[in-house]
């Protein structure tokens, strides 16, 4: 069919310059240990954290869902397909989370495009740092508030921003809890007092530390004992606690508002009986299970001390996330290929997803993977990056 040629250049350019990409589908369950193109290899990939994707009390949870409520609700949660479920996986998550009411959103990704596109006029302004994540700067790119963009977890130039805003309705300051492609937390002691001082709201997204910082998970907010402070959490279903969706966890006019404004929420179709169910195990196996989060940040430990110690540049990660930071693009993509060869899947980050000479690997180990897997990966590394001449 013709009529796509504008687009097919732009992809063969992507092809001559190495940065198209094919999908590279598993041919086994997500796990420490994957199949792919027909070989069994060691997973460092994935998001996720716990090993929950396939924890047996989320499979029986989804399993009975589905027969009991079906496959589908065959609505959106406001007209008819609001399950019961639903509500009461929503109580149990603000509980969770220590806070008055939690929404659930499709998505972590629509929960931000929910979250800032409805609650932000044009006589607002959104103060974001420069490394949130896309889909908090798409919410950003729906309202019509003015936006500041401050330097990465720079509390100076937060402060100017908050200096040159206070004339606007409202100022929300938003950050991610952690940051995807680095691994560092955001300095949210140091944000929430700037915030209270120039009385500006706050929104942390949490998709990387739910189920992995904090008490039994809950997140950056409680890891640094600011419950209370922060008045929007959202954080993603799909990491750590292995489902899939987002949530925003605050008070009960935020959670009626969006119920009323946020167009995700009311236009696209809700979850499914057997990703509310898993969803809701997933939360009671946080509380039961507390060692799955301890053994996450010994394996974490291990491997991080393994690769600094072969003299790896692991940048400034502070959580499971451990950029392996090479710089050269063609070269990363060589790296994760010879990985590959090796027995480990650690998939190359490259521009654009990262700037020009920022190239990585980006790896996160889970509490599912053994010792021995991660000596094994380690083995790896320090093969191919000899061979390389990166270490
Ligand atoms: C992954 C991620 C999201 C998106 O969450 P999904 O549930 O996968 O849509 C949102 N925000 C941040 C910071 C993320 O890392």
């Amino acid at each position: 069919m013709k009529g796509f040629d504008y687009l097919q250049e732009q992809l063969d350019q992507m092809k001559d310059e190495g940065t198209f990409r094919e999908l590279i589908p598993l041919e086994s369950a997500q796990g420490s240990r994957v199949q792919i193109k027909g070989k069994e290899v060691i997973q460092l990939s994935s998001n996720n954290y716990l090993g929950l994707t396939s924890h047996p009390k989320l499979k029986l949870a989804a399993e009975q869902a589905i027969k009991e409520f079906g496959v589908g609700t065959g609505s959106v949660r406001t007209i008819a397909g609001t399950l019961k479920m639903h509500e009461e996986f929503e109580q149990k998550l603000a509980k969770f989370k220590h806070t008055e009411a939690a929404l659930v959103f499709q998505s972590g990704f629509t929960t931000n495009q929910g979250v800032l596109s409805s609650i932000l006029t044009d006589q607002d302004v959104v103060i974001s740092d420069e490394l949130n994540h896309a889909s908090i700067i798409d919410g950003i790119r729906l309202t019509k508030a003015a936006r500041k963009v401050y330097k990465h977890v720079n509390m100076e130039s937060l402060e100017q921003a908050l200096k040159e805003t206070q004339n606007y309705r409202k100022r929300i300051v938003v950050t991610d809890g952690v940051f995807s492609m680095d691994g560092n937390i955001a300095p949210l002691p140091d944000i929430v007092m700037l915030s209270e001082k120039y009385d500006a709201l706050i929104m942390v997204d949490d998709a990387h530390a739910s189920g992995v910082l904090g008490n039994n998970g809950r997140g950056t907010v409680n890891h640094f004992g600011l419950d209370g402070r922060v008045h929007i959490q959202v954080g993603t279903l799909s990491k750590a606690v292995g489902v899939l969706g987002g949530y925003v966890a605050s008070t009960q006019t935020l959670k009626d508002y969006l119920i009323h404004k946020g167009r995700p929420f009311l236009f696209s179709t809700s979850h499914p009986p057997a990703v509310t169910a898993a969803c809701e195990a997933a939360v009671d196996v946080l509380l039961e299970e507390p060692s799955l989060i301890e053994t996450l940040w010994e394996n974490t430990k291990f491997f991080k001390d393994g690769l600094t110690k072969m003299g790896f540049d692991t940048g400034i990660s502070e959580t499971p996330i451990t950029p392996i930071l090479i710089g050269d693009d063609a070269k990363t993509l060589q790296f994760s290929d010879l990985l590959f060869d090796y027995g480990v899947f650690a998939q190359g980050i490259v521009f654009p997803t990262v700037p020009k000479g920022k190239a990585r690997i980006r790896t996160i180990v889970t509490a599912e993977h053994t010792k021995e897997e991660l000596a094994e990966a380690l083995n790896a590394m320090e093969r191919a990056g000899k061979e390389l001449n990166i270490i």
